[in-house]
């Protein structure tokens, strides 16, 4: 172990520890309309106001991107922005709609380090999987979107893996973070126009030489989908090294 990453690890403990004792003194604010909650159980993190506020992705779902298809789309099965732009994942799903309480959920767990909240969203997705009887029995293993090194020293932790270890452990697949890779540092996508986001993402992600995908069904998970970029190439990248099918699986889009 480097010295660096000593620190790193000791600066993490320490502001565990600090957030800890930040719970204790002071009482559980729902995190997304900061009121007062009296529990302090998983699924106590938002109050029952929200969480009923919560936007459900619902059917029928759009069969690339899977979001929800607008009634003059049904004839297509393909939402007008997938026409444009090819995407090289099988299919991606989505339990819940980027906006509202999820939103803010989704920026709590990500920028301000609520890892607690891994276990309540996964559930979500969890339930989404069953509820639309996802092909999970033949899925080889899932695996988390990696961040670069540099955001996941920013962030201390990714949080589409802490999703898809808790999604992995309730269907008894594993949940693997060392196959793919992702190289360069890309821009941040959301400070980018939708074009400019499939050229940021070209050629970021490869895969572990060593790992052997050839054949394999993948379910890959992350926190959002917006247009699709990152996923995409993401699938590109696996499919390059052998994976016969890889499908998407975000809490919200
Ligand atoms: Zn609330
Ligand atoms: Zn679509």
């Amino acid at each position: 172990m480097t010295k660096g990453e000593l620190i790193d690890i000791i600066m993490l403990m320490l502001r565990r520890f600090l957030q800890s004792l930040k719970d204790i003194l002071y009482p559980k604010t729902c995190l997304a309309c900061k009121s007062k909650v009296s529990t302090v159980t998983d699924e106590d993190l938002v109050c029952k106001k929200c969480y009923s506020e919560i936007k459900i992705n619902l059917p029928p779902f759009c069969f690339s991107c899977g979001r929800h298809l607008e009634k003059n789309n049904l004839n297509k099965n393909i939402c007008p922005a997938c026409v444009r732009n090819r995407l090289h994942f099988d299919r991606a799903y989505s339990p819940c709609v980027y906006d509202g309480v999820a939103k803010e959920l989704i920026h709590e767990f990500k920028y301000r380090g609520r890892d607690n909240l891994g276990k309540p969203l996964s559930k979500i997705m969890i339930n989404f999987i069953k509820e639309y009887s996802l092909p999970v029995n033949y899925l080889d293993f899932i695996i988390p979107m990696p961040l670069h090194k540099t955001k996941l020293r920013e962030r201390e932790f990714n949080q589409a893996e802490i999703l898809s270890m808790h999604i992995a452990k309730e269907f008894n697949k594993d949940s693997i973070s060392n196959i793919l890779l992702r190289h360069r540092q890309t821009k941040t996508q959301t400070e980018l126009k939708n074009k400019d986001r499939f050229l940021n993402v070209a050629n970021s992600f490869s895969v572990d030489s060593r790992s052997d995908l050839k054949g394999k069904n993948i379910l890959l998970i992350d926190d959002v989908l917006t247009t699709g970029a990152t996923s995409s190439e993401a699938a590109l990248a696996l499919k390059k090294a052998g994976a016969q099918t890889v499908f998407v699986l975000t809490l919200a889009n």
